[in-house]
């Protein structure tokens, strides 16, 4: 059986959260557009330096750009067992693109994991996140603290850092433009059969427990 993901939800949702026990429970590999566009603006890449300017506002980078990135990642080997996608589609242009680049690689969505939570609760958590500087491991002042003080629970790393897009300036217009969005693209793949949503307003273990009940049927 094919594995085939998107993980869908607003920023904050716990996406990436979520994505750490998938990738350490079932292999497979985790395609995130927002950590595609860091490292590349971490590395001064033309490409970095053009979705900088958008990510700064909270602005989406535009769809050509970002639809060339995921072909090009799905076309890769690692993805022929299974590959799970991170906060792709956001556009409806884009979920018609994703359809398809799965068409020509031969590699079709088995299913939608959906992360629903009230949009009033992901201020709080993206300005109390945290990540790793080694490994970028995701944490929370309030929900999700390291186990021992200053130390990353998956590298010992003792460095974090705070997203600039997290600060509260950026927050608000980032949320406002992805809520826009949300529903148009959770009716296409309701349409499809392809949506299952998890109550991601639950404790991070819970949300974890509720995704693998799904998730053990493609296995
Ligand atoms: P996304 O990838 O969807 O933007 P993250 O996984 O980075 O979201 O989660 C955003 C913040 O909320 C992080 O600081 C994370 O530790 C925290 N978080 C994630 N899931 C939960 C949850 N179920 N309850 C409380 N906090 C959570
Ligand atoms: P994320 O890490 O998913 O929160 O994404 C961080 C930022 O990267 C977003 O606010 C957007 O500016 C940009 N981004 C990530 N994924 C996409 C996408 N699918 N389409 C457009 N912009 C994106």
């Amino acid at each position: 059986m094919s594995m085939n993901l998107i993980l869908m939800g607003l920023p904050g949702a716990g996406k990436g959260t979520q994505a750490e026990s998938i990738i350490k429970n079932y292999g497979i590999p985790h395609i995130s557009t927002g950590d595609i566009f860091r490292a590349a603006i971490k590395n001064q890449t033309e490409m970095g330096l053009k979705a900088k300017q958008y990510i700064d506002k909270g602005n989406l980078v535009p769809d050509d750009v970002t639809c060339g990135i995921v072909k090009d990642r799905l076309s890769k080997d690692d993805t022929k067992e299974g590959y799970m996608l991170d906060g792709f589609p956001r556009t409806i242009d884009q979920a018609n693109a994703l359809q398809e680049i799965c068409k020509e690689l031969g590699r079709p969505l088995d299913a939608v994991i959906n992360i629903d939570v009230d949009p009033k609760v992901l201020v709080d958590r993206l300005s109390g996140r945290f990540i790793c500087k080694d490994c970028g491991a995701t944490y929370h002042k309030l929900y999700k603290m390291p186990k021992v003080e200053n130390t990353c629970d998956i590298c010992g790393g003792h460095e974090f850092y705070q997203r600039s897009d997290d600060k509260p300036e950026t927050v608000k217009n980032r949320l406002d433009v992805n809520i826009k969005m949300n529903t148009p693209l959770v009716d296409f793949y309701k349409e499809r059969n392809l949506l299952f949503t998890v109550d991601g307003s639950q404790d991070i273990d819970d949300v974890t427990k509720d995704i693998d009940k799904i998730l053990k049927d493609f296995k």
